[in-house]
């Protein structure tokens, strides 16, 4: 759900178990949704006998699935998360074409979603408007004389999406989560993230090159003469860099007390000499008091700076940038879409071909529509008893943890109280929300794409500063029901399941629990295990940033973490780029530690239920079906252009080194294939924290 554009909207990024699927589809667009396809948690046909589990168990369990899924055309990286996605998007494809279909009948949130989608779809109506729709934005912009104009603004450019220079949004209080506070984020970026910006090697200095370009022909594309077209993207880039260079790196921003400075609105307006906040307040219907976080204050330094000695016509520029990069998607002509799909989906990530459109129609009424469309993808696809069983493994993989903790040598009894109480504290949120979002104010007009979406920012932008001074709403949903991904939020100390991702080939419930519980039980318990990872284990049961670990604990804690950060180090993912061991850290002790805890989970199950690991089905023992049915969900082709990105951008590491390399730290793996103590999945001196 997290885009680009929107990422400085929180600012502890939720610990998920993916980053947000990019929303490019799969080639050739069927008349109607294809049978669904016979997905399996376990699948024995995927497995290529003629490896050795021992010498790569990611080969051994997915050479099948690889050989049989080359990569599509417009797809940066392929895998089981991508077959669930295409499949889930068929499904609300169905939904919105039958929404679509004019008829008195329709029900208030049937008519918003299916002509917003008709909207969309109608590339006809969209070109023929042309930059019509975005002219009196432009002209905003245009009107812009002096800095002193610019904080009523930004405001409107902010409401309306344009992720210029910063970001405003309701967060919790780091040290008091029932709080509702203003946050103020850095934000102002084109490309991924400010390394971007600052690496000089010469891949990145080309892929500089290579935006300086793609915002040259968006300029051009807007109608400015070529030469001036060259001019303002050199602005744009050296106005970015100044940003970049005074923005955290990702793996700075991992780190909760690199964010957490709290002020008031009055002291954070203090700061901005050259920026009048209470007209940005005022047009933005914020706040004008109370508490506030500045969460990156050599950021906010910079910006203020930088707006006392920047022409005004360069901040134009910038905004101009901003306001056109932002809406060229499917709002603007197809021109424009296809040169923000070249760059983002071709240069960054290799995709070679554009997905078709109502794969993105349908990502985008999912993004601005999620819980009206999700309610009837729920309805539908999601029935009570599945939701049930996910909360009975979700319940079971709690208790294998406490046991667990009960059972660390390292960590004293006082911590390991402290440990339990929050681990008996988190929420369990599994399918969809209690209480669906109201969209009555929103207002979706058929034929009006650009209009729609701006609507659409607003009415999301409103909902969210809303909330500030407000009682916190524990059963707000970051992600939407259709959603083929998972969180845990440390701020909520909860855990979040859509219903999305509680489908074969994750979860089903037609097959046995070493299936279930070797995938969708590690899923969930590396959601939990975030709770407890370098970035979660400084919250308290409450959701606050507060330490309640004793040093000689924090210190055991951090010498395993270590372990694993060198595991990951050492792993190169592309010639000459490795896996940051720090930026993936959390994502890697929450694989660890949550396949061990369904490990343990399923184990307990299997003595209740008096069975044997032993007993071979489809030619596998349960024990080796629990190993396989993990190491399938991460089967994945992924481009080098993808992979490159991926190892410096992404917290999580490379599938590949997903599935194998927590296997080689668990020794309960190696003993249900036989491994040898030499053998390449077997690490020797394994990590472990959890
Ligand atoms: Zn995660």
């Amino acid at each position: 759900m997290l885009n680009f554009a929107s990422s400085y909207r929180r600012l502890i990024v939720l610990a998920a178990i993916l980053m947000t699927l990019p929303a490019l589809g799969q080639t050739a667009a069927p008349a109607a949704p294809p049978a669904a396809p016979d997905l399996r948690v376990f699948d024995a046909s995927l497995i290529d006998k003629t490896v050795d589990p021992c010498q790569n168990f990611y080969r051994f369990s997915c050479n099948g699935w690889l050989k049989r899924n080359p990569l599509p055309a417009d797809q940066a990286s392929y895998g089981r998360f991508s077959e669930l996605f295409e499949l889930n998007r068929s499904h609300l494809r169905q939904i919105l074409e039958e929404a679509a279909a004019p008829a008195a009948t329709r029900s208030a949130n049937e008519q918003k979603i299916g002509d917003e989608y008709a909207s969309c779809m109608d590339t006809t109506a969209v070109n023929a408007l042309g930059l019509k729709p975005l002219q009196p934005e432009l002209d905003r912009i245009a009107a812009l004389k002096t800095a002193a104009e610019l904080p009523a603004l930004l405001a409107h450019l902010h409401a309306i999406g344009v992720n210029a220079f910063f970001g405003l949004s309701s967060a919790q209080d780091f040290a008091d989560s029932s709080a509702v506070i203003s946050s103020y984020g850095s934000g102002g970026l084109g490309l991924p993230e400010r390394d971007y910006y600052t690496r000089t090697d010469p891949k990145s200095v080309e892929i500089r090159q290579q935006y300086v370009a793609h915002v040259r022909r968006i300029f051009a594309l807007a109608g400015e003469p070529e030469a001036q077209a060259a001019k303002d993207a050199e602005t744009v880039l050296a106005l970015e860099t100044r940003l970049a260079k005074a923005t955290l790196t990702i793996t700075e921003q991992r780190d909760p007390q690199n964010l957490n400075h709290p002020t008031d609105v009055a002291g954070f307006s203090k700061q901005l000499t050259h920026f009048a906040l209470a007209d940005y307040l005022a047009a933005a219907h914020a706040p004008a008091a109370g508490k506030a976080n500045d969460s990156e204050p050599k950021f906010f330094s910079e910006f203020n700076a930088l707006l006392a000695d920047t022409p005004v016509n360069q901040i134009r520029t910038y905004l101009r940038w901003h306001l056109l990069h932002a809406y060229a998607g499917t709002s603007l002509p197809e021109s424009f879409d296809h040169e923000h799909w070249s760059f983002y989906a071709h240069t960054l990530n290799g995709a070679e071909q554009q997905q078709d459109r109502w794969k993105r129609c349908t990502s985008r009424v999912d993004n601005e529509l999620g819980e009206a469309l999700g309610q009837v993808y729920v309805a539908r696809y999601f029935p009570p008893e599945e939701k049930q069983k996910t909360l009975e493994m979700t319940l079971a993989i709690e208790q294998a943890m406490e046991k667990d903790i009960d059972g660390l040598d390292w960590m004293s009894a006082a911590t390991k109280l402290k440990a339990k109480e929050k681990l008996h504290a988190v929420m369990n949120k599994i399918g969809y929300p209690e209480k669906w979002r109201d969209y009555a104010k929103l207002e979706i007009v058929r034929g009006d794409a650009l209009g729609n979406e701006q609507r659409a920012h607003q009415f999301d932008q409103a909902r969210d500063l809303a909330k500030i001074g407000k009682p916190v709403d524990k059963g707000e949903w970051q992600m939407t029901p259709p959603t083929v991904n998972a969180y845990y939020d440390p701020q909520m100390n909860n855990v979040n399941f859509p219903a999305g991702i509680l489908q074969p080939p994750f979860f089903s419930g037609k097959e046995d629990d070493a299936a279930n519980y070797g995938d969708m039980g590690a899923t969930i318990g590396h959601e939990l295990t975030h709770g407890f990872d370098d970035q979660g284990r400084q919250f308290d049961k409450d959701g606050n940033l507060k330490d309640w670990w004793s040093s000689a604990d924090e210190q055991q804690f951090n010498e395993r973490a270590e372990c694993t950060v060198k595991q990951y180090d050492a792993i190169e993912a592309v010639p000459g780029v490795h896996l940051n061991g720090k930026l993936t850290l959390g994502e890697n002790l929450a694989d660890l530690g949550g396949l061990r805890l369904a490990w343990l989970a399923w184990l307990e199950k299997v003595e209740a239920a008096h069975l044997d690991l032993k007993t071979a089905s489809d030619g596998y023992t349960a024990e080796q079906r629990f190993w396989i049915a993990y190491a399938q969900s991460w089967c994945t082709q992924t481009r080098p252009e993808q992979l490159r990105s991926q190892a410096q951008g992404d917290p999580h590491a490379p599938d590949e080194y997903r599935a194998n390399t927590v296997l080689t730290d668990l020794p309960e793996f190696a003993k249900s294939f036989s491994c040898k103590k030499t053998a390449p999945m077997v690490n020797p001196k394994p990590c472990r924290v959890w």
